[in-house]
């Protein structure tokens, strides 16, 4: 077969609905003919969850809460019954109290800041440490990030502030885990409008402002960030590890406003 992901099994963490950039991804990576599981947040998003699974094909959902450890051992447990190995995971999670993605960063109580850090950071790593033993055959992993890990964006504050931190993992754990054959790599997403981004403040001025002034004046969408991904999950990117590829519409390389820029 000339399919990209034919013979891959991966797992796809952070599908809510089919808004997800998680979404995007899935059925790229299912169109190109690899097998998915999913984890979900919790029960709730199992009616959501489940309809779009079978979309793809895959009857293989698993509820995961990354905050918590025991959840995370049992996800990982599922997969080595069921699977054995695993090819690729793609984490596209995060966490922040919304009354924070608003006002000013230096407000940020401990008790968000903490726990922006742990689901939106460290789940990853606590993903890859439980991964790493499944990927006998080498693999890829990727996470989600966005421009304010670089910049300051307005409303964005600590979720900024995690998503740096999260951009460094992916070097550190790009560097583990290389010897193994598994790469780690990061997309940097353009806006997109989805459950996550509408809690962020003025995130339609955000979007307006990113089309008005990115290079290719528009934003992106979910399955545009799927088809980047393909890239990075498949071997078509065997050589890259450590990255961080910015899926963004160029927005990322621009200075000031386009001169030909409306005012929103
Ligand atoms: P989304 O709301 O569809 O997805 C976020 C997911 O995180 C949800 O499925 C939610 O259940 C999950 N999640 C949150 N806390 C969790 C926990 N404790 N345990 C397990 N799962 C948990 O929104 P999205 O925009 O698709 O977000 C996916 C990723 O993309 C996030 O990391 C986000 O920061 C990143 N991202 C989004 C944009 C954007 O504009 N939408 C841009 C760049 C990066």
């Amino acid at each position: 077969s000339t399919q990209l992901m034919a013979g891959k099994r991966g797992l796809i963490m952070g599908l809510a609905n089919d808004k997800s950039i998680a979404w995007g991804i899935a059925k790229a990576c299912a169109e190109q003919g690899a097998e998915l599981a999913f984890s979900y947040q919790g029960d709730q998003l199992l009616k959501r969850v489940k309809p779009l699974a079978e979309q793809v094909g895959s009857d293989f959902m698993v509820p995961c809460d990354v905050g918590d450890s025991a959840s995370l051992d049992a996800l990982f447990q599922e997969i080595e019954a069921r699977w054995g190995t695993l090819d690729f995971v793609v984490h596209a999670i995060g966490f922040s109290d919304k009354s924070e993605l608003r006002g000013r960063y230096v407000d940020t109580s401990p008790e968000n800041f903490r726990m922006s850090m742990d689901i939106s950071v460290y789940s990853f790593t606590a993903v890859m440490q439980r991964a790493e033993k499944l990927m006998k055959n080498g693999g890829s992993a990727l996470t989600l990030t966005y421009y304010g890990a670089e910049k300051v964006m307005p409303h964005y504050n600590v979720m900024g502030v995690a998503k740096a931190a999260l951009e460094a993992s992916v070097r550190y754990l790009a560097e583990d885990l290389g010897k193994d054959g598994i790469r780690v790599n990061a997309i940097s997403a353009g806006t997109i409008k989805t459950l996550a981004a509408s809690g962020i403040g003025d995130f339609r001025y955000i979007m307006k402002w990113n089309e008005n002034n990115a290079p290719l004046r528009r934003t992106v969408t979910q399955e545009e960030v799927g088809k980047s991904a393909l890239y990075l999950l498949s071997d078509l990117g065997s050589a890259t590890t450590g990255e961080v590829l910015h899926v963004d519409a160029g927005y990322h390389v621009v200075g000031m406003k386009a001169v030909d820029a409306p005012d929103i």
